[in-house]
């Protein structure tokens, strides 16, 4: 929001730069008795210039005043632009110039503001030719009013269709998103999620913060696939990851991190803290029954635990410790917890 709000105030200075120039350049052939410029003509120019000065400094001074600076500009754009109409009055493809210009009112100030801008320039020059300011045919007058909202209806309608197609892009991205960081089986965060939750308390590898991390290897699952099939060894997977996350209880991130494989972020435990919450996961995946078609069955885990405390400079060093520790779990005779660094 921050970022689009500048990126419009930027497109409004360099708009009312454009103006600014090809007002002021103006004035130098016309000076040098180049270019035919009657009074009107060089009344009505060196008062846009005046006006896009004035509104320049304010939208570059003033960035919170953008919106009525803008709406204020745009209007006197618009009266500026019929002025260069009317005094050409043959030529009525110059209402042509009221394209390029609505477009840019409502790509930068958006479609309720932009209807004030031309509504208040409509209202202008209609006060204008009442009094005789502004001298004008009412064919033209009308052809002016009809032009200038026929444009502001084709921008509405695309500004409209823009908004939504961008709408549904940054809703697609949300969803991708979320789906890049979830294991599709588990539902549970994948690998690359894990680790930027690691690295999200990656501050806190810091000696007097810390996290844990408990690595989980499931015990001997390739015979649970070997005798009742893939499908079943899935379903095993899918009640492990239950199980885990009812057992973290505490703020945790549980996470699938290779085919049996999980790992579970514990913020805010050294080892003697995490010791605990990884010795109830243990237990109470040892405790789960799964139903295997008729049968129930049960699986036992070994988990590795590390914490960022003992000194690991990076979350890969920490994850490797907390691997190592898991092995040392299994060689210990599996179903254990075993603590990295503990010999
Ligand atoms: P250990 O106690 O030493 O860990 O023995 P293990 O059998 O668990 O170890 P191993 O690494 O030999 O086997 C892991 C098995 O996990 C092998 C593979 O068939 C199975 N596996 C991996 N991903 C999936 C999956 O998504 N679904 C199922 N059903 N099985 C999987
Ligand atoms: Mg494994
Ligand atoms: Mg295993």
């Amino acid at each position: 929001m921050e970022e689009t709000a500048g990126l419009r105030r930027r497109f409004l200075i360099i708009v009312i730069l454009c103006g600014l120039l090809w007002g002021g350049l103006m004035q130098i052939p016309a000076s040098l008795g180049w270019v035919p410029l009657g009074p009107e003509q060089t009344r009505n120019n060196l008062l846009f210039v005046a006006m896009s000065g004035a509104t320049l400094l304010v939208a570059w001074r003033r960035p919170s005043s953008f919106l009525p600076v803008a709406v204020v500009y745009f209007a006197g754009a618009i009266l500026y632009a019929s002025a260069a109409q009317f005094l050409v009055v043959e030529d009525q493809l110059r209402m042509l110039l009221f394209f390029p210009l609505v477009g840019a009112i409502f790509l930068i100030i958006g479609r309720a503001a932009a209807w004030i801008a031309i509504l208040v320039a409509i209202g202008v020059f209609a006060a204008a030719s009442a009094d005789g300011s502004i001298r004008v045919s009412p064919l033209a007058a009308s052809t002016f009013v009809i032009t200038l909202c026929i444009i502001g209806l084709f921008f509405q309608a695309f500004s409209h269709q823009t908004t939504r197609a961008l709408t549904m892009i940054s809703r697609q991205n949300l969803a991708l998103d979320a789906a890049a960081k979830q294991d599709h089986l588990t539902r549970l965060l994948n690998l690359r999620a894990f680790r930027e939750a690691m690295q999200a308390h990656a501050g806190d590898l810091r000696p007097d913060g810390g996290f844990s991390v408990a690595f989980v290897d499931v015990d001997h699952f390739k015979a649970i696939n070997d005798r009742y099939g893939h499908a079943i060894g899935d379903a095993v997977l899918v009640a492990l990851a239950r199980t885990l996350e009812a057992a973290v209880r505490a703020p945790g991130e549980v996470a699938r991190i290779g085919g049996e494989e999980f790992a579970i972020l514990l913020p805010g435990a050294d080892l003697a803290e995490a010791a605990p919450a990884a010795e109830r996961m243990r237990a109470a995946v040892a405790a789960m029954q799964v139903d295997a078609g008729g049968a129930t069955l049960s699986v036992t885990v070994s988990i590795g635990l590390a914490a960022s405390r003992s000194s690991f400079d990076t979350i890969d060093a920490l994850l490797q410790a907390a691997d190592a520790a898991m092995y040392e779990a299994k060689r210990g005779g599996r179903n254990r917890v075993a603590l990295a660094g503990a010999g």
